[in-house]
């Protein structure tokens, strides 16, 4: 028999626990270099500007959880586009060099360009322009994907979890149709919002058998696709262990048709890791957080919509940044409290999935995608 999660209260009502970070006695000037507890750098910090999303898929915001029920944050509750980019300049101080901006999906936020165009006038600490990206379902992109490069979006990662209309259909469960992803797709690249990648996260049995035409379609196009080992984020998503491909045979899939090669990372604490394809038509990236765990190299740290920091992505509890900002606090007192909470992290949860005592006792309190961001 299988296992499943059955979350033992109503995630309709669900709001997670945070505390408000310290603010220490002594305060020291940023100085762009960050340590945790394992010595693992602060690089990379991913912002969620809204919860809502227009899909529902199956495996992060499924319909009888996120119904007309379903209570969604109130704008009030929101950081602001100030809020968020005064934010960002302070991660920034501390070594922070690439921001994504996630959701729900992203480019629901009203004037989503605007607040691109805020963060791309921050640079890193070596003065360099900050890597900034964001995921989207792409069901917006091919109206708004001129308007972000124009404000100084660097990229985009896609989600897509099949190349067939059906199994797509059945997966976003609100009958969006692959074509308009695609349009989507086409329409970043022709603006030069490059490169794209392609996430799909692979669920044995609903779309594994997707995985070799998609490496297909996107073969020479420019275009990367990274297949994700399906995880256990959040508490609603039914996940199970036997529903996991392991990456190793995604690769071995792809292989039998598209001779592969391993490549080496483009940076240290890369999530995928890279494949190209002998004939020299791309490459593909896995990612394997449940067989191959990277926390080691972990260097990402997460803001919510409403100004919640985590420190994991399968975190059980997180910070209220959004108290310190709205509570008068200067910017070096902020900066304090954020260093203080990151060199105290020790988040591993990645390698102790295997522990069944682990999982349990996070099963039901963990934050759901939709609200942080994947
Ligand atoms: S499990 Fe947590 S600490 Fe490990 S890689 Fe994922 S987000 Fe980082």
């Amino acid at each position: 028999m299988t296992e499943s999660v059955i979350p033992i209260f109503d995630l309709r009502e669900h709001r997670y626990h945070s505390m408000t970070p310290a603010i220490p006695a002594s305060l020291e000037h940023p100085t762009g270099l960050l340590g945790d507890r394992r010595g693992r750098p602060l690089h990379d910090l991913r912002i969620s500007v809204t919860d809502r999303c227009n899909f529902r898929c199956v495996y992060c915001m499924p319909k009888e959880v996120f119904d007309k029920d379903y209570r969604f944050l109130p704008h009030a509750e929101l950081l602001s586009f100030e809020e968020i980019e005064r934010a960002a300049r302070i991660f920034v101080s501390h070594g922070v060099e690439k921001i994504r901006l996630t959701g729900g999906e992203p480019l629901l936020r009203k004037n989503i360009e605007k607040l691109v165009e805020m963060l791309a006038r921050i640079d890193t600490v070596s003065g360099r322009p900050l890597d900034l990206t964001l995921t989207t379902n792409a069901s917006l992109l091919a109206r708004k994907a001129r308007a972000l490069r124009d404000a100084g979006l660097s990229r985009v990662s896609v989600s897509l979890d099949a190349i067939d209309d059906a199994t797509f259909r059945r997966m976003n469960d609100v009958d969006f149709a692959v074509a308009d992803v695609l349009h989507g797709i086409e329409t970043a690249q022709a603006v030069g919002l490059a490169p794209i990648k392609v996430n799909m996260v692979v669920k044995r049995g609903t779309n594994d058998r997707e995985i070799v035409p998609m490496a297909r379609h996107f073969r020479g196009s420019g275009i990367i696709v990274r297949f994700i080992e399906f995880m256990d984020v959040g508490a609603s998503n039914h996940w199970r262990m036997d529903e996991v491909l392991p990456s190793a045979d995604v690769i071995a899939r792809i292989n039998e048709t598209f001779a592969l090669e391993p490549i080496g990372a483009n940076y240290a604490g890369e999530t995928a890791q890279r494949w190209r394809y002998r004939d020299g038509a791309g490459e593909i990236g896995v990612i394997s957080s449940v067989t191959q765990a990277f926390c080691g190299d972990c260097s990402r740290i997460r803001l919510s919509t409403e100004g919640r920091l985590y420190l994991c992505l399968f975190a059980t509890e997180g910070y209220d940044l959004r108290a310190l900002l709205r509570g008068g606090h200067s910017d070096l007192e902020i900066a304090n409290a954020i260093a203080s909470v990151w060199r105290g992290r020790t988040d591993n949860y990645s390698e102790q999935r295997g522990n069944a005592d682990v999982r349990a006792a996070r099963a039901a309190k963990k934050i759901e995608m939709s609200y942080i961001g994947g």
